[in-house]
């Protein structure tokens, strides 16, 4: 496992309450990795949080007091995209667009996430991770055949009735 497949798993897992300074000075360490690997080339501004580094989510908040109408929390989070850095790998960008070519084919396919990970024997997780461009294009490019040999049997068998 290379230092950069380390950095990419440490971003991937989520924070564990309480948080500890361990997992912080973990992620320190791979954000700087992840920012380190691309310094040789003209880092691209994330398309994701545009070099914010951080984006805006809605949180639902469960509460009893809190009015229906307002139960959702705006939570600055570290961007999933460039994980913090503000800036993404010219291999990062193909892979997104590999990723959105695969979520292209399974929705075309009319497979929801669950199921088309049934199907080709990963977990959902997974496949979710290589539609976001979150694993490496030779991992993209496996999970794309999978999903290709699923549908292509599925076809056939559908075009037999
Ligand atoms: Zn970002």
């Amino acid at each position: 496992m290379t230092d950069i497949d380390k950095a990419e798993a440490i971003l991937r897992t989520p924070l564990t309450m309480p948080v500890t300074e361990h997992q912080l000075q973990n992620r320190e360490w791979a954000r700087g990795v992840l920012a380190d690997e691309w310094m040789d080339e003209t880092p691209i501004t994330c398309p994701t949080c545009n070099g914010d580094k951080v984006i805006i989510g809605m949180f639902p908040v469960y509460a009893e007091h809190v009015p229906q109408a307002d139960r959702k929390a705006a939570i600055e989070m570290i961007c999933p995209t460039c994980k913090g850095v503000g800036a993404i790998s010219s291999e990062h960008v193909d892979r997104i667009a590999a990723g959105e070519r695969l979520r292209e084919k399974r929705k075309a396919a009319i497979l929801g996430l669950r199921h088309a990970a049934q199907m080709i024997g990963i977990l959902p997780s997974d496949l979710s991770y290589a539609e976001q461009g979150a694993v490496s294009l030779e991992e993209i490019a496996a999970v794309e055949r999978l999903l290709d040999v699923f549908i292509v049997g599925r076809d056939a068998l559908i075009a037999k009735d």
